[in-house]
Formats: structure tokens, C-alpha cells, sequence
């Protein structure tokens, strides 16, 4: 059998994977045996679940498409989608994990995000320098309105946030990132982004207002900073909130856990 020739080229954090002389090039790959994109791909040493989206000849192509020579192969991590959608990607959700530094202008959508159980780095006296080298260092998508700052060199995950009220915020990250299927409910503090865990009654009983003693039994501690939550009212709008995403999601966001109410 007589060899096949394509042309592959792989973006933006794909390239950690390939030898120096292939990265953010188009190179040719000889190849002789069938081969689905997927097989190829990670032959070229590029794990799949790093990939969210293939362009072959222009046209997005789940994994099993068969390599034909004179492919024209673009290989794309998730965030890179943003540019390029609705393209169909080769998953139906993304498989990293999403992690946020927020700029100091955003904290009402720090606390939505980690409500909704995102890693969410935020304080209001970053400066510019900080918040880009955490984004860095982390790897965490930076999110801010100002766009200079998605300028620096060292940013290479971010997002400019266009809408200005909190809560459309939130539905437009959640959107443009395609979160509905991670969003996990109540997993973190919206306070400190501290990691929640179940507390019993007793253990908090102290703390408690007397109308929470008579009518909520199950509760959550923040581990950093030992905030309170439970289903209540003091943010009586956080599930009917995430019902809409949900909506939106089709389904996708879990239904099961807790979806409790900050607390005090
Ligand atoms: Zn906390």
C-alpha cells in the first residue's frame, strides 16, 4: 500500500504534546494504514480528551472520521471553540475543569460562579499583573471587562465579559463556555471559594437562628471560613436561578444534591 499524505496543524496548548518542530505549524504526516482521526491524532502524541473540536477540509468531523489523503487537519482545544462556533465538537461536554480568576470589578459573579460550584479565585485588590499571572500559573480562564488586560502575553485563557448586570453575567459565561452540564451546586463558599462539607445539626446548633433550628436539618460548612449554609431564604432566588440554566441545558445540569441557600 502506497503512503497517504495530510496536513495537520494543532492550536493553541495541543502543541505541549508535539516534538518542538511541530508546533503551531502545519506539518505533513505520512501515514499507510486506515485510520479513524482520533487513532492518528494521539498517535501524534495528543491525549483526545485535550481535544474538543477537528476541522477536516473546513468541516468539523467527530473522532471516527476516516484520515483520506490530502486531509487538511485542524485540531482544537476547548477553548478555542469560542471563535469557531456552532461547529459540532467531538464531545458533547467539555472534560476539563473550568477554573476562574476574576478581575476586581466582577465579585457578584465570583459568588454566583462558585455557587454554582466553580473554582473561583477572587478579591477586589488584584492588580493587573496579579490576576494575569494567576491566570497563568493555574490555568485558570481569566474573566474581565477590561480588555487590556486579555492583551498580556502571559493570558492565554480569557474572557471578556460583555453584559454588566451580575446575573447576566453569569448566564453568559455559563453559555459561551458551555458550563450547564458542570455546574454542581453548593460545592463551594460564595464567600471565600472555600470547599463546602455536610455539618450535622448538632455540631452547629449554636450558630443557628431559631427559626432554622425548627425547620432545616441538613447543613453545610465552609472549610476555610466556616460560613453556614442551608436551604433558606437568603438567596431565594439561587434555585429558581439555576432551574433557568437548567432549562436552558436541556436537562444537563444535575438535579440530584444540594441546592441550598446562603446562609446568614
Ligand atoms: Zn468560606
Amino acid at each position: 500500500m502506497s503512503k497517504s499524505k495530510c496536513q495537520m496543524r494543532f492550536y493553541e496548548e495541543l502543541n505541549d504534546f508535539l516534538p518542538p518542530g511541530r508546533r503551531k505549524v502545519r506539518f505533513i504526516h505520512e501515514f499507510q494504514r486506515r485510520a479513524s482521526v482520533k487513532d492518528m491524532i494521539e498517535a501524534l502524541g495528543v491525549p483526545h480528551t485535550e481535544i474538543d473540536l477537528i476541522l477536516v477540509n473546513g468541516q468539523s468531523v467527530d473522532f471516527s472520521h476516516i484520515v483520506q489523503d490530502g486531509d487538511h487537519i485542524s485540531v482544537y482545544p476547548l477553548f478555542e471553540t469560542f471563535d469557531i462556533q456552532p461547529l459540532v465538537r467531538v464531545r458533547l461536554r467539555p472534560l476539563r475543569v473550568s477554573r476562574f480568576v476574576l478581575d476586581v470589578h466582577l465579585g457578584k459573579l465570583a459568588r454566583y460562579l462558585r455557587l454554582l460550584g466553580f473554582d473561583t479565585l477572587y478579591r477586589n485588590d488584584y492588580d493587573d499583573a496579579e490576576l494575569a499571572h494567576l491566570a497563568s500559573m493555574e490555568r485558570r480562564i481569566l474573566l474581565t471587562r477590561d480588555r487590556d488586560l486579555l492583551k498580556r502575553a502571559v493570558v492565554t485563557h480569557g474572557y471578556y465579559v460583555r453584559a454588566v448586570e451580575p446575573r447576566r453575567q453569569v448566564e453568559e459565561v455559563v453559555a459561551r463556555l458551555d458550563l450547564y452540564r458542570a455546574i454542581q451546586p453548593l460545592q463551594r463558599c460564595a464567600r471565600c471559594n472555600g470547599l463546602l462539607a455536610e455539618v450535622s445539626k448538632q455540631e452547629v446548633w449554636e450558630r443557628l437562628p431559631s427559626e432554622t433550628r425548627r425547620s432545616i436539618e441538613i447543613y453545610w460548612e465552609c472549610g476555610e471560613c466556616s460560613q453556614l449554609y442551608w436551604e433558606g431564604s437568603h438567596m431565594p432566588h439561587i434555585r429558581r436561578f439555576i432551574d433557568s440554566l437548567q432549562a436552558r441545558a436541556g436537562g444537563g445540569v444535575p438535579k440530584t444534591g444540594p441546592v441550598a441557600e446562603l446562609g446568614q
